[in-house]
């Protein structure tokens, strides 16, 4: 059996068509959309993730400042910038880049977000507000795990869904965003016990743990559909998953591609919540 390739690219272009359009519109209408990036990191994958935003926002007529603050910067100082830009009424979206200089915590500087212009769902109230049900910009990777299982058609009503990973920008998030679509969710994490054994049983796998090759055959049920949200240097300069793609595409029924899986859906829905935020600023 090889596994149907659940892409991300086609998902993702349309998504960024649409936001396109918007932003056309709202330019024509005075209120050019402007997504801020605030950096504070020397780390080269976080600089090419940025530019990759950057580049996508340009394209899709989005206005899209880096706010660079540099590897040392003090973590009042990131608070103050990120309370001035949700201040700003030029700027719709903001993101604090992550990792964070020592002694900065994503979930407390991410207080700093104004609530409406949190794009990437990383204020600790847009969470609470999402595990509650109300609206609210959920992280976008962990909205693109559920974006793209929808494109491909997976119903997830009923299915068990196993995440692997808690982080509060994917992990939590997912397992809410699932929970919503009536999906029974297990949540795995690094001090799990037996992973495989939960992961085997599940009808949905998501790994978001960030460790290459942490998923083999041996975690995944035959016919299963499973996300690999993993992004992993390699020596090379290449990027893998959090999946052993070669193995698993032998029982898996559908896989979700790294690169080309979540990723590309990830930074179109940073531009669409950027638009949203705009429409509604
Ligand atoms: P994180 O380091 O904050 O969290 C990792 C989680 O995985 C933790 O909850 C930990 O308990 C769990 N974990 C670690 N080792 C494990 C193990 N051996 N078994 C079970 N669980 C284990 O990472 P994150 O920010 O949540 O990111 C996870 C992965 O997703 C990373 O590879 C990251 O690069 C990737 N990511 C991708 C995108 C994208 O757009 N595709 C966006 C954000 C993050």
């Amino acid at each position: 059996m090889s596994a149907r390739v659940l892409s991300g690219k086609e998902l993702a272009a349309s998504v960024r068509t649409e936001a396109a359009e918007r932003a056309t519109a709202l330019a024509a209408a005075g209120r050019p959309p402007k997504l801020a990036v605030v950096v504070a990191t020397a780390d080269e994958s976080s600089a090419w993730y940025v530019r990759s935003i950057a580049r996508a926002a340009e394209k899709a007529g989005i206005a899209c400042d880096v706010v660079d603050l540099g590897a040392e910067a003090d973590p009042a100082r990131i608070r103050d910038r990120l309370a001035e830009l949700s201040a700003d009424d030029t700027v719709h979206g903001v993101i604090l880049q992550t990792p964070l200089p020592r002694g900065a915590k994503l979930e407390d500087l991410a207080g700093a977000i104004a609530v409406e212009k949190d794009v990437d769902g990383a204020n600790p109230l847009s969470l609470g507000r999402l595990a509650a049900g109300l609206p609210a910009f959920a992280p976008a990777t962990a909205e693109a795990v559920v974006a793209i299982l929808d494109h491909h058609g997976v119903d997830l009503a009923g299915l068990h869904v196993a995440v692997v990973g808690r982080s509060t920008v994917v992990g939590k998030p997912a397992a809410h965003l699932l929970l919503d679509r009536n999906a029974t969710v297990t949540v795995c994490h690094s001090r799990t016990r037996d992973l495989a054994a939960i992961t085997a049983v599940a009808d949905v796998v998501v790994a978001a743990a960030g460790r290459a090759g942490l998923i083999t055959a041996e975690h995944v049920r035959t016919g299963a559909v499973v996300v690999d949200v993993g992004t992993n240097p390699t020596e090379d300069g290449g990027l893998v998953g959090d999946v052993d793609a070669i193995a698993v595409a032998d029982k898996a029924g559908a896989l979700t591609p790294v690169p080309g899986g979540v990723g590309p859906v990830t930074t179109a829905l940073l531009l669409r919540h950027t638009v949203q935020a705009a429409d509604r600023g």
